[in-house]
């Protein structure tokens, strides 16, 4: 096969691509495969990286199990598969490689390509770290109960006093458990509905209303008052309702947890013509606290699950560490946005925006 050849059928594939003969000498290689590969031959990101054609592979890609799978694959005339981590520009990615023989008329060599599976990789890890957080969560609380019961059923067995106390304790864990329990399963209906844009129409004064009143009892065993600061006229827009009063109730309850006894929370609603966050007009709700405020290092990492600043303050109160996880996904799907200010010392604002119109 001509060298024009070689390229014309490599620059055909999608994937980054080298043709490779016996003694490991790259004979063809596409763009995405010199650009790939350019760290390690001399390439910059502003000109188009030199091609890899005449030079060996080892020169080139530097990690033995590539090497050992193009060898193998010489070898045997089988497919073979290889990992290939590379680093463009800072973030890690990670290749599936694969080594496939190639046998037309005379030439006898072993085509290489490389599939992008750093996506895969990190959704994968994602759902590991996720199963691993959630076993962890659901066990506290389990451990402290069967702890419990085997002191009921022992040494507790005949002490009214001490069976009264721990029941009391058992089912707060169990009621943790439960929580935990709900907010898994919100947060996965959300997920599954994120791509149906909700579309009923929601009366969002109403919504306040409604919330604040479920949050009544909560507020009044704090002893905070909740204000609120709302439009004269209805404000109706497309959305999914229980969605939004979980995120309303979410907000409001946290504001209420961590702004402190005895303290003041503002539920603030505005109409907007024109937010330049939506590009369009919308909506904004923000939910102020007067607590001790939050630390700007914490604010980029709020929303993700199970991230708490003060793990045992959150656990006292009954969080999960989920709550504004189910927010962000919840807001996600209305188009909206949050943001999140904060003084230390002086409390903080969550900020929600809605758009009128999907
Ligand atoms: P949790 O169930 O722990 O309350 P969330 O996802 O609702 O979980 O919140 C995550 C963390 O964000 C909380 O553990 C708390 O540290 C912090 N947080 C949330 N709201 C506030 C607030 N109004 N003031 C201070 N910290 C807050």
């Amino acid at each position: 096969m001509e060298d024009t050849q070689i390229h014309g059928l490599l620059s055909a594939l999608p994937q980054p691509a080298l043709l490779i003969t016996g003694r490991e000498r790259i004979v063809g290689s596409n763009g995405k495969a010199d650009a790939l590969l350019a760290h390690r031959s001399g390439g910059t990101a502003k000109t188009p990286a030199p091609s890899l054609a005449g030079r060996h592979l080892i020169t080139v890609i530097r990690q033995p199990s590539v090497i050992e799978a193009v060898e193998r694959a010489g070898e045997t005339g089988q497919n073979q598969r290889a990992r290939y981590l590379g680093s463009e520009g800072r973030a890690e990615s990670t290749y599936q490689v694969h080594c496939g023989p190639v046998a037309l008329n005379e030439f006898r060599g072993v085509l290489v390509t490389f599939e992008d599976i750093s996506e895969a990789e990190a959704n994968d890890q994602m759902r590991r770290d996720f199963v691993a957080n959630v076993s962890h969560e659901l066990r506290t609380p389990l451990t402290a109960l069967m702890g419990f019961l085997e002191t009921l059923k022992g040494p507790a067995a005949e002490d009214p006093a001490a069976r009264e106390r721990f029941l009391t304790i058992m089912l707060d864990e169990a009621g943790r458990m439960n929580r935990l329990v709900s907010d898994l399963l919100s947060l996965s209906q959300v997920e599954a509905a994120s791509r149906r844009r909700p579309s009923q129409p929601v009366n969002m004064l109403d919504l306040v209303e409604d919330t604040l009143s479920g949050l009544g009892p909560v507020a009044e065993a704090s002893n905070v008052t909740v204000e609120t600061v709302l439009p004269d006229q209805p404000v109706s827009l497309p959305g999914d309702r229980d969605q939004l009063r979980q995120v309303l109730t979410n907000l409001v309850e946290n504001a209420i947890k961590y702004g402190g006894r005895d303290n003041t929370v503002t539920l603030r609603m505005e109409r907007l013509t024109r937010d330049p966050m939506l590009r369009q007009a919308g909506v904004r709700i923000d939910v102020t606290d007067r607590g001790p405020g939050i630390d700007p290092l914490h604010l980029p990492r709020l929303t993700e699950r199970f991230y708490r600043i003060d793990s045992h303050r959150s656990r006292e109160m009954g969080g999960t560490g989920l709550g504004l996880a189910i927010v962000k996904h919840i807001l996600n799907r209305h188009r909206g946005r949050l943001k999140i200010t904060s003084d230390l010392g002086e409390g903080s604002t969550f900020s929600i925006r809605l758009p009128l119109q999907q």
